[in-house]
């Protein structure tokens, strides 16, 4: 007896040499062991797969999504429609029979872009499709009539610095990626006005064109004056500089009405399930309700949205409770510079230590090939485990890095973050134009990106340990 409990002590020292004993006594798990954990999940993932694409939860993320765009439409910062999506949302949340469904208030930002419209007057009369970029000022009320100049790059522009005074400065920047160009979204207004000229034009972020602007936000800098920008179809652009190639003077008239009205009331809005065991940690999955004020934003970020919320209902369908809090956030004020998840981080970073992983889908829910991720080494070998549960629907990769506004904040912390990874060849074609409608999104395919969602989240949030930081 004596014996058997040495040999059993000296094989249970053996096994865990080296290993440091943690706080409450335990030794951290091996990787053995976690894997053997993650395979003890097969039969839930097949279950949530099964109930997402081909039972009877099958489709309802879009159609919930279509009722959803198609009921309240766009949804910009400061609007009545933002309002009234959260109020849907909140009722919406309810009647789902999720916990804690609760609304945290937020100011944001309240800007409306009004009347606009530009026309070509030289060398003929054409109208100049424009969508302003957000947070841009108006022109005064007769609007603005200037003379073209059109370059290409931010170099081009300070080397004919002398040439764009009192002129509308026409961006034709050739795409190269969403990352790189928006730059000249971001920028434009400032660098044409630190050289003098009186408007900015910039050709529409986008790979593919049917002469449809794309807005997006903009920002002014102190010490800079304040001129008016908007952005233009891709077809205009590229007209304007083989017009100016050859030496024809183009003159443009602009008129826009925008206006930036005080910061308005509005709310991240959240639901819970909350955990069976460790209920104070939490696993975080997000998308944002707001939208710019063109389309339906059923693409950005509905659809992400709302596979979130699916991710949560298909949970509870199942009758399962994880051991962690499962908690979905839809972030307000998005759009206008990650407002909503700021604030929500500054009021709950106290608690940084819970937060398990901050998920967030705000790319395109198209057919899902898996996760974008950010963490440690270590996390990254367990969550591409957690990804083996996906080869039924074959969405097994783990990408570098996660990627989203709102759960930056957490992950520049050290929490680990994920991002849905999808097929996004065709996501900045729709993207901020009034082509975001629900007919961009596609119901199988949603059913496919719900199901990745959800079986990463519930196993993270039901695994014994945490992500390791
Ligand atoms: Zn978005």
């Amino acid at each position: 007896m004596k014996y058997l409990f040495l040999v059993f002590l000296m094989n249970l020292l053996s096994q865990y040499a080296g290993k440091p004993l943690r706080r409450d006594g335990s030794y951290p798990k091996s990787f053995e062991d976690i894997k053997n954990e993650i395979a003890g999940y097969t039969d839930i993932a097949k279950a949530i797969i099964d109930l997402a694409v081909h039972g009877k939860a099958q489709n309802r993320s879009y159609e919930r999504l279509a009722v959803f765009a198609d009921t309240i439409g766009p949804r910009l910062s400061g609007s009545k429609n933002l309002d009234a999506a959260i109020k849907y949302m909140f009722s919406a949340l309810q009647k789902d029979g999720l916990e804690n469904v609760h609304l945290e208030p937020v100011k944001v930002p309240h800007w409306e872009r009004g009347e606009e419209f530009a026309m070509m007057l030289e060398p003929r009369n054409q109208s100049i499709a424009i969508l302003g970029l957000g947070n841009s000022v108006a022109t005064p009320p007769e609007g603005i009539t200037a003379e073209v100049i059109v370059v290409a790059s931010f170099d081009e522009l300070h080397k004919r610095a002398q040439e764009a005074k009192g002129k509308i400065v026409v961006y034709n920047e050739p795409f190269i990626s969403y990352g790189e160009t928006v730059q000249y979204r971001v920028r434009g207004a400032v660098e044409a006005a630190k050289v003098g000229a009186v408007a900015s034009l910039i050709r529409s972020i986008t790979s593919f064109s049917i002469h449809s602007p794309h807005t997006g936000g903009q920002s002014y800098q102190p010490d800079v004056p304040q001129i008016p920008t908007a952005c233009i179809s891709v077809e205009d652009a590229e007209m304007m500089s083989r017009m100016a190639f050859r030496g024809t003077k183009i003159v443009v008239h602009l008129k826009m009405g925008a206006k930036t009205y005080p910061d308005s009331p509005s709310f991240n809005t959240v639901a819970e399930i909350v955990g069976s065991k460790y209920p104070e940690q939490i696993v975080l999955v997000s998308g944002h309700l707001d939208s710019w004020d063109v389309g339906q934003g059923a693409m950005d970020d509905g659809g992400g949205a709302f596979i979130s919320w699916e991710a949560l209902s298909l949970i509870k369908d199942l009758g399962l409770r994880p051991k962690r809090t499962l908690r979905l956030v839809l972030w307000t004020g998005e759009e206008q510079g990650g407002i909503g998840a700021k604030q929500y981080y500054q009021l709950h970073k106290e608690n940084i230590s819970n937060f398990d992983i901050v998920m967030e889908s705000d790319e395109g829910t198209f057919k899902p090939s898996g996760l974008g991720f950010t963490g440690s080494a270590k996390a990254r070998e367990i969550v591409k485990e957690i990804m083996t549960l996906l080869l039924p629907i074959n969405a097994t990769d783990v990408y570098d890095n996660a990627d989203g506004t709102d759960i930056d904040y957490w992950m520049r912390d050290g929490v680990p973050g994920a991002s849905l990874h999808n097929d996004i060849s065709k996501y900045f074609w729709f993207h901020h134009s009034q082509g975001d409608m629900m007919t961009v999104q596609d119901p199988n395919q949603m059913n496919l990106c719900a199901a990745v969602w959800t079986v990463v989240s519930y196993v993270i949030a039901d695994m014994e340990e945490m992500l390791p930081r």
